[in-house]
């Protein structure tokens, strides 16, 4: 019994600061074809007990053709379909920002299980941040700190009750 989670967001919020935390040295990746843009990264997850594939959409940084909000759809689009959860994070220090509110609107549209996480929560700079990503509709926000590792445990109970749907 296991699920995955794809870990979606603007760039710049942590979304692979948090991927490498949860995967450690378990990446699943391991044939990187030069020339191909790999846009959805795959790996094992362990927090606490439970064990799930979580997938980060990187290729948001890169540089193509192709506009940034049309990149970001079109990659948040793919995740959702993809993974059982998805993982929404903001950066709690830079507030809710217009992109956010672009990803919320394509998860709510989505439906599915979402969880909203606040990362970048450690420390006091981060309390409105917090407080915004209520009114993101997505219900009450998971604060995280991918780089400082806090928050993890509260990430694993809320993940814990939809685990037990796979
Ligand atoms: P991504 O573009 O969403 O994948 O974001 P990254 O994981 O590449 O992180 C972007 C920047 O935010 C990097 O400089 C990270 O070190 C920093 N960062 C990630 N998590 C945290 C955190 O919990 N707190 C703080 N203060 N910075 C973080
Ligand atoms: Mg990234």
């Amino acid at each position: 019994m296991t699920f995955s989670l794809a870990i979606v967001g603007r760039p710049n919020v942590g979304k692979s600061t948090l991927f490498n935390r949860l995967v450690g040295r378990r990446l699943a990746l391991v044939d990187d074809q030069p020339g191909v843009t790999r846009d959805l990264r795959e790996g094992e997850a362990r927090l606490g007990h439970l064990r799930f594939t979580v997938i980060d959409t990187a290729g948001l940084e890169e540089a193509t053709d192709e506009s940034l909000p049309g990149r970001m759809r079109r990659l948040t689009e793919r995740a959702v379909e993809q993974a059982d959860i998805c993982l929404f994070l903001i950066d709690a220090r830079a507030g809710v920002l217009p992109a956010d509110e672009i990803f919320a609107d394509i998860l709510r549209r989505k439906g599915g299980h979402v969880i909203l996480g606040a990362n970048k929560a450690e420390g006091r700079a981060a309390e409105g941040g917090l407080l915004e990503a209520y009114a993101l509709g997505l219900g009450e926000p998971v604060a995280l700190s991918a780089e400082h590792g806090q928050g993890m445990d509260e990430l694993r109970s809320v993940l814990e009750p939809l685990a037990e749907r796979f």
